[in-house]
């Protein structure tokens, strides 16, 4: 699944550097995820990154991209070009 920020978040951009992806970006008011580009980490960490750093826990799973494991390890390969196998 993707994940998406709340409006709770701070701003505190903790986040940003920490996405293996660089999904994550600076929006109109917070920081925003590309849910084009999360896989929710897998294929680089066995949890999300951003969760694990963010200090007001205001990320959550996306309820319209609710992918399965087998899309979301797709996805890690289009975006790192390591094939489409697994
Ligand atoms: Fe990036 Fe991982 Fe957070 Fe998705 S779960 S936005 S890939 S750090
Ligand atoms: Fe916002 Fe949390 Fe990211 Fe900080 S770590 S910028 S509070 S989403």
């Amino acid at each position: 699944m993707a994940l998406r920020i709340t409006d709770e978040c701070i701003n505190c951009d903790v986040c940003e550097p920490q996405c293996p992806n660089q999904a994550i970006y600076m929006g109109e008011l917070i920081y925003e995820i590309d849910p084009s580009k999360c896989t929710e980490c897998m294929g680089h960490f066995d949890e999300p990154q951003c969760i694990v750093v963010c200090p007001v826990e205001c990320i959550e799973v996306h309820p319209e991209h609710t992918e399965t494991p087998d899309q979301l390890m797709a996805r890690y390969h289009q975006l790192t070009g390591t094939g489409t196998s697994g």
